[in-house]
């Protein structure tokens, strides 16, 4: 039988991080897809430059991201401020709402005000929804925080744990919903946020530089690991490992690996992703524009040509939905025509044609983060981890988080498996 030290699955960003900053020679990813970058893939089609969903990235740290860039060679790096606005009825509105319901035809405005002040925070919200509540009334609640969620997650938000989306969700006070009347501030984790010309693919070759071809196995899928013996059975052969990172989402890793679980634990949504290209341009001076309304099908579209100042629209349009939705060729199709109607009615296209276009399912995109999976999720990390099998990455974590997060989450984990390494030699 084949034997590996570190046994990587996913060649996406944090295997591909992992496997990059472990200082050894024996490993291996495995790969399941005949090309490497997991969500993180970019497909060139027409002219137009698509990913598989809108990725922009926004470091914290800004010493990787330098590193990875220099990993480029000439690729060019935009460096673009965000302009993300919400379409509501009529109206346009600065994003995040919350901050912006001045903006609000005047009705509106007064019963988001005088709701937002009038709240009853004095309980400990239990869930998501109930923070929603708590936080910024009733007004700002049902006018957008909740049917924008609820487009999104494809769920009931009430299923959600209060921090649900932990940093990534815009909070804001009253006092600070007032300043911003005076004074525009809406400053959020991205906003501004960096792009390659040639899509975020380009971050994964970066990563990937470190690590040599032949230590990745393309078109191989791990199906199941005997924890005892430490062996993982692929769709081609028998491995042996002493340590086996996975990247694959956490409820299948269970599943592989044979862990007693609640399957109704985990759930998630789906996102059908249309990339569109059209003849000739659209709106301008907008990056993303974000749809609470429910006659609409999607929540959110983003336009790549006002990133590259190119002079054909070309859209991401992104549908969420349940995890049990089936999502074939005949409901792509159908979905499709639901769209275009709809960027029609959202006022986004006017006899544009449509030249190009690709969709994609993001399956799992976003998990339903909950108490009891969070429980869960650490429990079964620690039994994993016991038998050397670490389960890291958005969906391995099974959390909400950027391609940033999942590189020092592999960095981190590659650093104390190298201090083992070295105590051995
Ligand atoms: C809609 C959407 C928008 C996003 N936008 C941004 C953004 O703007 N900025 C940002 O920083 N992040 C963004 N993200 C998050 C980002 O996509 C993820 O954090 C990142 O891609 C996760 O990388 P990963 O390697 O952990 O997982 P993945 O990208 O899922 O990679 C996992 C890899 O493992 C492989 N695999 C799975 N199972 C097996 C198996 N059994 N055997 C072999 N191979 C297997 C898969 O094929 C895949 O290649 C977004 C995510 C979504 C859903």
């Amino acid at each position: 039988m084949e034997r590996v030290k570190h046994l990587v699955c996913g060649a996406g960003v944090t295997g591909l991080s992992f496997a990059g900053h472990i200082e050894s020679d024996d490993y291996l990813v495995l790969e399941a897809n005949d090309e490497i970058g997991g969500y993180c893939r970019t497909v060139l089609q027409d002219g137009f430059v698509w990913d598989y969903s809108g990725h922009f990235f926004h470091f914290k740290n800004p010493e990787i991201e330098k590193e990875l860039i220099s990993r480029m060679g000439d690729q060019r790096i935009l460096e673009v401020s965000k302009e993300s606005r919400i379409r509501f009825g009529g109206a346009e509105v600065d994003f995040p709402f919350q901050k912006n319901i001045h903006q609000l035809p005047q009705s509106d405005f007064v019963d988001c005000l005088y709701e937002l002040y009038f709240k009853d925070d004095t309980g400990e919200p239990a869930n998501f929804q109930e923070m929603l509540y708590a936080k910024f009334g009733k007004g700002i609640a049902e006018r957008f925080l909740i049917p924008y969620n609820e487009k999104l997650y494809a769920c009931d938000l009430s299923r959600l744990d209060v921090d649900a989306m932990g940093r990534f969700f815009p909070y804001a006070d009253l006092e600070d919903i007032i300043r911003n009347m005076k004074s525009a501030d809406n400053v959020s984790y991205n906003a501004t946020f960096t792009y390659p010309e040639g899509g975020a693919i380009q971050y994964v070759y970066a990563l990937k530089s470190l690590v040599p071809d032949e230590r990745v196995s393309l078109g191989e899928r791990l199906v199941s690991i005997d924890l005892q013996k430490k062996v993982a059975t692929t769709d081609r052969r028998e491995i042996a490992f002493e340590y086996l990172v996975s990247s694959t989402p956490f409820d299948r890793l269970l599943t592989m690996t044979g862990i007693e679980h609640d399957p109704s634990i985990y759930s998630w949504n789906k996102v059908l992703v249309f990339n569109l290209g059209f003849d000739r341009k659209g709106p301008e001076d907008v990056h993303w524009m974000y749809y609470p309304s429910r006659d609409l099908s999607f929540y959110r579209v983003g336009f790549y040509d006002n990133i590259f100042g190119t002079d054909r629209m070309s859209l991401y349009v992104e549908v969420g939905r349940d995890k049990d939705a089936v999502i074939d060729a005949a409901e792509v199709d159908r979905m499709k025509a639901e769209v275009l109607r709809d960027l029609g009615r959202a006022g986004v296209i006017d006899g544009h044609e449509l030249v190009s276009w690709h969709s994609v399912v993001l399956d799992p995109a976003y998990v339903h983060i909950t108490k009891a999976s969070m429980a869960d999720v650490e429990k079964k990390r620690r039994i994993l981890a016991s038998r050397g099998v670490y389960s890291l990455g958005r969906y391995g974590s099974w959390t909400y988080c950027s391609i940033e997060d999942n590189i020092l989450e592999a960095r981190a984990l590659a650093d104390d498996l190298n201090v083992a390494l070295r105590s051995k030699l």
